[in-house]
């Protein structure tokens, strides 16, 4: 009913300007040739005159008629600089936030539905510095006032916010214009306005609010800084701490641009990745992988048997993966490459000064413009009773426990339902473990949706793992986890018990909190990666969210170039298409939203799914586990808002969505792509088929029926 009445009452402000002949009056020539006679009427009825040149011009506004600049000029002419600016300030305002409200109220929901993801950025930019954003456009005459009162209507900027803005914003203009007003007789048309004084007046007004920016942030960094020396000069360009992904690719860049770049390293080169997570875990997935096809053989024709497991071999296999893998991030390398590396453990003693307790047993102390913190995550253990004493394993202990074990451990409790909890607990048992898989949360991979735990859920318990949902471990006593489930106890024995639920960043003991950098379960960090010292970064594991390799090489490339270059650009760390893969058999592949996660955002979604039992390599590889499911936006918009893959090489499968999401390929695009037969990608193009046929056509199919039925008479 609202959304109807302001309709009317846009069309009838807009029939009333036709009406009047406003466009006609509304000009230099119109103004000109009314205002001797309307000076003389406002002489007499000077209130009549204000309260009816108020009404229009904020009627004008509210419409987002054409007209506003003259009418600001006209105030000028006819009431003077001072009463002039003070009618055109209010009168704007008022006008300017009732277009705003209109915008709002008739189109928001529609284009928020068509445009909600541009909108978000915009609307999280407004949040962080609406007001400064909505003044700078106020300041630049360049942008017409209605278009920004239009589109800010679609924003989420609070209505009072916007009015007292627009009011501060507009006024110097409103002075500019009207002052103008003045000297109407002068002026040709609106173009003689932009005389080299007016503009440059205007330009300067444009960038005050930029000027007022970087005087806050240089005290903000004064305030920050206050307290320490800064150096005369650095003996480096940046010092990167820790040697996991993150801070070798942030070493790397910073050598590669000729920076004098020094990464420092307490433990083993190439950090958990290489040493204690995804090599080694991988590695021991693959001869697990191979195990249970030994076992499960007769599922292509041919005798099953069961598996030797030689254990030491098989961790000796895993070992010499990470062994092989070991030169790509030796030391000699990096140093080959113009790092400069030293092994020893870094803490930062001041915003540009690092110590380093050489592993040698020196110390170094060592200087820097930037620091680029890379100090990675280590395995969280809960606060369990009786967990401590217990001689619990963790990713970063298994490998050396199980080096010297010569069968897989008989009995294994592994605490913890996220990715590497089910990785190992199916790959041990696939081993010859009698495997316990304890979860407090009623399904395995909660951040998925329920389907794809479901499936992961019977992929482990098939592979022998006996899976206990809703199971809280209370306590560890005489080789037993006591786990609470519907209020009964239920124990667990174990002879290794692994703790996998979840990895907490490194936030103590090298300085952080000497120097007060904030930390919550991560460094704080702004969107360029810097802590609250501008100077100094954080990427990866340490500075979240997300703990992934290929996350914290890619944070490295925005911490290493701003901390660089930040000077001249700083870049913000763009999560927009982030893929995630947990390598269980079946693996579980995604980038973007799954179907929890955009409920949880209110978004918006129409699934399509494909599932590999239709699909002829899977058939004929026997791998017809899993789908491939796609969300896009309700109603046939052909953009893809995620992906998620669950089956046999799901993780390579999934590149191809993570390359269209990046560069906004939709599904038309992947359908139009030549896959090869008989290949498991040809599940993504089978995907997109399923969405293209729930679009198709009807009604041009229709009238084709009817035109080859035409075509057979
Ligand atoms: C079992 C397991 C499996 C995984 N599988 C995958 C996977 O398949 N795919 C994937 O993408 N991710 C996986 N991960 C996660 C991945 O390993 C991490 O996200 C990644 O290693 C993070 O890299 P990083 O550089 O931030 O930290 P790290 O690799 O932890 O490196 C940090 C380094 O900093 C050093 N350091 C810390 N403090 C100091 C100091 N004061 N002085 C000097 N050095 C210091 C540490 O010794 C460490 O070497 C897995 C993790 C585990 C545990």
């Amino acid at each position: 009913m609202k959304k109807i009445a302001i309709i009317l009452a846009l069309v009838a402000l807009i029939a009333a300007y036709f009406f009047f002949d406003l466009g006609e009056v509304l000009t230099i020539e119109g103004i000109k040739a009314q205002v001797d006679s309307a000076k003389t009427f406002y002489a007499d009825n000077p209130v009549l005159v204000i309260a009816i040149f108020f009404l229009i011009y904020v009627a004008v506004t509210a419409a987002s008629l054409p007209g506003a600049a003259i009418m600001t000029i006209a105030a000028g002419a006819l009431f003077g600089v001072v009463t002039g600016t003070i009618i055109v300030s209010f009168a704007s305002t008022i006008g300017a936030t009732l277009a705003f409200l209109a915008s709002r109220y008739v189109l928001r929901d529609t284009i928020e539905a068509r445009f909600g993801d541009r909108l978000k950025a915009i609307n999280s930019g407004l949040e962080r510095d609406g007001a400064f954003y909505l003044f700078t456009l106020r300041m630049i005459p360049a942008i017409p006032f209605f278009v920004i009162n239009l589109v800010m209507g679609l924003t989420r900027i609070k209505t009072w916010t916007f009015a007292w803005v627009s009011q501060i914003g507009m006024f110097l203009g409103t002075i500019a214009f009207v002052n103008a007003g003045t000297q109407l007789a002068q002026i040709e048309d609106t173009s003689g306005l932009l005389s080299p004084v007016l503009i440059g007046s205007f330009v300067f007004l444009a960038i005050v609010p930029w000027i007022a920016k970087g005087i806050i942030g240089w005290l903000q960094r004064r305030k920050v800084y206050a307290g320490f020396t800064r150096p005369k000069s650095y003996d480096r360009n940046m010092i990167v701490i820790g040697a996991g992904s993150a801070g070798l690719v942030s070493s790397l860049i910073a050598s590669t641009v000729k920076a004098k770049v020094t990464l420092v390293e307490a433990n083993k080169m190439g950090g958990d990745c290489l040493n204690t997570g995804c090599v080694p875990s991988k590695a021991l997935i693959k001869s697990a992988k191979v195990a249970a096809q030994i076992r499960h053989a007769d599922k292509y024709g041919l005798r099953a048997s069961e598996p030797e497991v030689p254990f030491k071999e098989t961790i000796k296999r895993v070992l010499g993966a990470v062994a092989a893998i070991e030169p790509h991030d030796s030391v000699e390398r990096y140093t080959g490459l113009g790092v400069d590396v030293i092994e020893g453990y870094a803490k930062i003693v001041d915003p540009w000064t690092v110590e380093v307790a050489r592993n040698d047993g020196g110390t170094d102390r060592l200087t820097a413009r930037s620091i680029v913190i890379a100090a990675g995550a280590e395995p969280f253990v809960p606060p369990i009773p009786g967990l401590a004493e217990s001689n619990y394993l963790t990713s970063d202990t298994m490998w050396d426990a199980f080096a010297e074990m010569d069968q897989a451990p008989a009995r294994v409790a592994v605490l913890g339902g996220g990715p590497i909890g089910c990785e190992l607990s199916q790959a041990l048992a696939r081993l010859g473990s009698q495997v316990t898989q304890i979860e407090m949360a009623d399904r395995v991979l909660n951040r998925e949706d329920e389907d794809v735990s479901a499936l992961a859920k019977t992929a482990i318990e098939e592979s022998g793992v006996r899976v206990l949902l809703d199971h809280r471990a209370v306590r560890v006593s005489d080789g037993l986890v006591v786990t609470e489930h519907n209020g009964q106890e239920v124990t667990v024995p174990f002879d290794v018990l692994l703790v996998a639920v979840g990895r907490a960043a490194r936030l103590k003991g090298y300085g952080l909190e000497d120097l007060g950098i904030d930390t919550e379960k991560t460094v704080v960090t702004d969107e360029f990666l810097a802590t609250k010292f501008p100077n100094i970064y954080a990427c990866g594991d340490v500075a979240g969210p997300y703990q992934f390799t290929h996350t914290a090489s890619h944070q490295a490339w925005f911490a290493s170039v701003n901390a660089l270059f930040g000077q001249f650009k700083r870049f913000k760390a763009d999560y927009s298409v982030i893929p995630a893969v947990t390598f269980l058999d079946p693996e579980v592949a995604r980038v973007g939203l799954n179907e929890t996660e955009a409920k949880e955002q209110g978004i918006e979604y129409e699934v399509t799914q494909y599932h590999l039992d239709d699909l002829d390599r899977a058939i004929a590889e026997s791998e017809t586990a899993g789908f491939v499911k796609v969300l896009t936006p309700p109603g046939g918009k052909d953009k893809i808002l995620g992906a998620t893959i669950v089956g046999a090489h799901a993780g390579e499968l999934l590149a191809e969505y993570v390359l269209a999401m990046k560069h906004k390929l939709g599904l038309n695009k992947i359908l139009g792509t030549i896959h090869s037969y008989p290949t498991m990608a040809e599940a993504n193009k089978f995907a997109a088929g399923e969405w293209k046929k729930a679009h198709k056509p009807e009604k041009v199919l229709d009238l084709l029926e009817k035109y080859h039925a035409w075509r057979r008479r």
